[in-house]
């Protein structure tokens, strides 16, 4: 029923940021390499991405809002089932029962692109011709237009936009090979050219974090028999120290964990015996066996098969890293 898509939907889309995370991920899967993101009111009244990716066949434009799982929960049990899960097919349906969408899209050799719409309900309306690029947009108006308890929950515009800005800032550290451009009320607030050599990496982590992160920072590389550490680290000179610029991505996913931070920490204390929150962006690959990151799809947690294994080399390849540049 629409009262169970509904409900589903607030499993998945918590807030704006949620919905633009979904948005960024298809236009990442559609193999788009420029992106823009155009918010407006904390991304209440609008969150619009278009992207440059493969597009969709008009046939397929009803389908990608359809549901499928949902239409199949009809129990509280069932929803639980579905949100440790994952909502595989779900996103699109789910966010169109709560918000007005419309959905343009062109595959790279069609003549044009098709648009629909759907407000809350399923779309019975025919995909028209719009003058698209080849690519995809989506439009999310009025969030939560048809569930106001859910509305209610959402903070300030700016505290929404926030959230968007701290998702936009990780998935750019990601994607160091996808352009993004993010506007909030018409003003372009980041605008980040495709970044395939060195020299453009630090103009985005420049933007991202600070100019002044890579002045103070040192490249960390450092492997073992089944993990790889790469990306950087800031030194003490580096003042701007605050945990939100502690990016640590394991096989390009972002998490957050107590093990991880600890060994980060350690190694700091040890070296420089700094006690701040030190600063990094650093991608961990490990062995998809040794790691189960689907504890729940919309956090950021991560469990290790071998955690003390994991902290081990953490902390010796900081440690090594930073004993290594201090005079
Ligand atoms: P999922 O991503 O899990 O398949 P979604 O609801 O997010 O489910 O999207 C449904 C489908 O719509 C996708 O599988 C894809 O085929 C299509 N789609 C959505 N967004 C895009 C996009 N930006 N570009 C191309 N295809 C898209
Ligand atoms: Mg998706």
């Amino acid at each position: 029923s629409q009262l169970i898509n509904q409900i589903a939907a607030g499993e998945v889309v918590e807030r704006p940021a949620s919905v633009v995370k979904e948005l960024l991920e298809n236009a990442f899967d559609a193999g788009a390499d420029q992106i823009q993101v155009d918010i407006e009111q904390g991304g209440l009244r609008l969150i619009k991405i278009r992207d440059n990716g493969s597009g969709i066949d008009k046939e397929d434009l009803k389908l990608a809002l359809a549901r499928h799982a949902t239409s199949k929960i009809a129990s509280l049990d069932d929803l639980e089932h579905v949100a440790s899960m994952g909502f595989r097919g779900e996103a699109l349906a789910s966010i169109s029962s709560v918000a007005r969408v419309s959905l343009i899209s062109r595959k790279h050799d069609a003549d044009c692109a098709w648009k629909i719409v759907a407000d809350g309900r399923e779309v019975d309306t025919e995909p028209q011709p719009d003058p698209h690029p080849p690519g995809t947009t989506v439009a999310v108006q009025d969030l939560f237009f048809n569930t106001p308890a859910r509305r209610k929950f959402l903070k300030s515009d700016k505290t929404e936009f926030g959230h968007i800005e701290t998702l936009i800032k990780r998935m750019a550290l990601s994607r160091f090979d996808v352009g993004l451009t993010l506007t909030h009320n018409q003003k372009e607030l980041l605008k980040l050219k495709p970044a395939l050599d060195v020299k453009t990496q630090q103009q985005r982590l420049a933007h991202v974090l600070s100019a002044d992160f890579i002045a103070n920072a040192v490249a960390c590389n450092s492997a073992a028999s089944e993990m790889q550490l790469t990306g950087w680290i800031g030194l003490p000179a580096f003042s701007r120290s605050q945990q939100d610029m502690q990016f640590f991505y394991v096989n390009n996913r972002l998490v957050k964990d107590k093990l991880v931070a600890h060994a980060i920490k350690q190694a700091y204390q040890d070296v420089l015996h700094l006690s701040r929150h030190p600063v990094f962006v650093l991608y961990l690959s490990v062995d998809p066996a040794l790691v189960d990151v689907n504890a729940h799809p919309t956090k950021l947690e991560v469990r290790f098969r071998e955690g003390r294994l994991v902290h081990d080399f953490l902390f010796s390849a900081i440690h090594k890293t930073l004993a290594d540049v201090r005079p």
